[in-house]
């Protein structure tokens, strides 16, 4: 059935890093999204100057808008060209560093300090390589983790979670009979 193999569906690093390298990544709005707009509240929960984490990050417009407000930003992405067109099209300097505890592993950050995106797996990170967290914005992440993983990205997005921080999840309840993918 559909239901069946939807749970079995992978998409690779791979696959993804084609997507990026063919334009194909009809999942990038140029406008924030409406739902960080109206729950923005929720996340910040009266605080100010949060560290904000951006898990499967893109180049999330959203990254852009929590840094002028104050916010501190943490992505990943598998995706150096998402990382570096991100920094381009908001015209924002960066450097470029290794990460030394992640084989391959690469860290991006903003000049002025305040962004900061890791070019490796998600699966790659722990609290102790990036901190912990006291937002995390999830808006096409945990809908685009492979189902088999799903237990694994739980399980670390808890590790990564100050104890009162907010997890914003944007998400879908639907019937896997009529919708497929
Ligand atoms: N959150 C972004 C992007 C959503 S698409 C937005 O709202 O626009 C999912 C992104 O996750 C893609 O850019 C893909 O390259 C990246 N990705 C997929 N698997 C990943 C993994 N294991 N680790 C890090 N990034 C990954």
């Amino acid at each position: 059935s559909d239901v069946g193999s939807q749970k079995e569906r992978v998409v690779t690093e791979e696959e993804w890093l084609q997507k990026w390298e063919m334009g194909n990544i009809g999942f990038h709005k140029e406008q924030g999204h409406p739902l960080l707009q109206k729950y923005l509240d929720v996340l910040l929960n009266g605080r100010s100057g949060l560290r904000i984490f951006f898990p499967l990050c893109g180049k999330a417009v959203e990254m852009k808008w929590l840094a002028d407000m104050g916010h501190s930003v943490v992505g990943v992405e598998v995706s150096e060209q998402a990382l570096k067109d991100f920094f381009s099209e908001h015209n924002l300097p960066y450097c470029e560093e290794p990460v030394p505890e992640i084989s391959g592993g690469k860290m991006f950050q903003s000049t002025s300090g305040n962004i900061s995106m890791y070019c490796c797996s998600i699966y790659d990170l722990s609290s102790s390589i990036v901190g912990k967290f006291d937002g995390v914005w999830d808006r096409g992440a945990l809908v685009a983790v492979n189902p088999c993983d799903r237990q694994r990205y739980a399980s670390l997005m808890i590790n990564l979670m100050e104890k009162n921080s907010s997890y914003l999840l944007v998400t879908v309840s639907y019937d896997p009979n009529k919708h497929k993918g």
